[in-house]
């Protein structure tokens, strides 16, 4: 259950950002600290009293005093560490602008999912996120071609994303040779021209992938009807470097654009180890599922939690983009305690969201505790032996699960009619 702990973390590490992205000063005033592993603690609060003894000069006094109180709070906290952790630590400390010409303190101490790689200092209106921000980006990139004798297409998958980058076509001629030629020439100029075609995808395809940085470069898919795809590879018309990097051959249909679309779903079916691919047979599954006579899919909160809690939950599906709360209330006038399940927006904090007045009595109510159903379902999931999967947004059917399904469905054991 490794893999669900790591994903909870980046799920978590997600929420935390946004978080701070929505929050900013009044002024200069806002602190972000970056230190990775390998940084002397001591030579950063040396660096922080230099800032604090700096910040005197500040003219206005609402933000010098904002400044230094949040100097003074992030070297108290690193009193007491002797050394970052394997993937460093980010300190951000500051008066966050609350509305209503109000500030509050706030000292956010975030350990994040890769290393940081070099310390920074920053003093603004706002956070300094970006570095953490790119440790959300998958880099990872591979080269895609499909090619018939006809027509080729080349393009990356970065991320999750398909860039179609180059199409060609060929001037090959058809099978029927025309009247008055010899079937044994036609048949030769036939060959040289495929092999010429051959030799123009090679040419474009290396062109193309060797501008990508190699250690980025995962590997190539080649797609294709049979046997076109082998006479490609086996002919080695790429590169020699990249001609090592061919990973797969896939049976595609089409080879303009769409057919890198059919390619990279030729491949999900075979290949577990590249994220997108992983979560679009997942989300394959879960739509097969939803149609089949079984009735082995659900979604939305209710309907996957009472599954859940039976133990008939196979597979738990979370859109990245779910941000979901539950929130014990109490109304201000009448005590009345309940329970309601908030969404919010992606990129706000959910004590944001405004809250209904109380049904009994239409009094003004008050936030007690919060659940992060995420976070709840997950450990729910984790007890009943329960896989959970984190879909993103980034491709058509991860982006069906939030819109069309709320951001949560389960693929379950056996149906129970709920
Ligand atoms: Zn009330």
């Amino acid at each position: 259950m490794a893999k669900t702990a790591d994903q909870l973390k980046r799920y978590e590490f997600r929420t935390q950002l946004e978080g701070l992205r929505g929050k900013s000063g009044r002024g200069t005033e806002l602190v972000s600290i970056l230190i990775p592993h390998d940084k002397q603690i001591s030579d950063v609060t040396s660096q922080l009293r230099d800032e604090y003894g700096q910040a005197a000069n500040i003219k206005s006094k609402t933000t010098r005093l904002n400044v230094q109180s949040a100097l003074d709070s992030v070297m108290s906290r690193l009193r007491f560490v002797q050394r970052a952790p394997l993937n460093g630590v980010a300190i951000y400390c500051g008066a966050i602008d609350i509305g209503g010409n109000k500030t509050e303190m706030e000292t956010i101490i975030i350990e994040p999912i890769k290393q940081i790689k070099s310390y920074k200092y920053h003093c603004s209106s706002s956070f300094l996120l970006e570095p953490l921000e790119e440790m959300l980006m998958d880099t990872r990139v591979y080269g895609l071609l499909v090619l018939d004798r006809r027509e080729a297409t080349v393009g990356l998958l970065k991320g999750k994303i398909v860039q179609p980058l180059k199409h060609m076509t060929s001037s090959v001629p058809g099978k029927q040779r025309q009247g008055g030629q010899s079937a044994m020439r036609f048949q030769r100029l036939r060959e040289i021209a495929i092999t010429d075609f051959y030799k123009r995808i090679g040419e474009h395809t290396s062109e193309i992938l060797i501008q990508v940085e190699p250690k980025e470069l995962q590997g190539i898919l080649v797609g294709g009807p049979s046997p076109t795809k082998e006479e490609f590879v086996s002919g080695e018309y790429l590169h020699h470097e990249l001609q090592q990097k061919i990973i797969g051959k896939f049976d595609v249909s089409y080879t303009d654009e769409s057919g890198l679309y059919e390619l990279i779903d030729r491949a999900s079916e075979t290949m577990q180890n590249v994220d997108v691919m992983h979560e679009k047979q997942v989300m394959n599954r879960f739509m097969r599922e939803l149609v089949g006579e079984k009735s082995l899919a659900t979604y939305g909160e209710e309907h996957v939690r009472r599954n859940l809690e039976m133990g008939a939950v196979d597979t738990l599906l979370f859109s990245e983009d779910l941000r979901m709360t539950r929130l014990r209330v109490r109304c201000s006038s009448c005590n009345t305690i309940t329970e309601v399940t908030v969404r919010y927006r992606l990129g706000t904090d959910v004590r944001d969201s405004s809250l209904k007045a109380c049904s009994s009595c239409g009094g003004e109510m008050e936030v007690l505790g919060y659940v992060d159903i995420v976070h709840e379902l997950t450990e729910t999931a984790e007890n009943m032996g329960s896989r959970v999967e984190f879909i993103s947004t980034d491709f058509e059917e991860g982006a069906q699960l939030m819109n069309a399904f709320g951001g949560i469905a389960a693929i379950l054991r056996y149906s129970t009619g709920i």
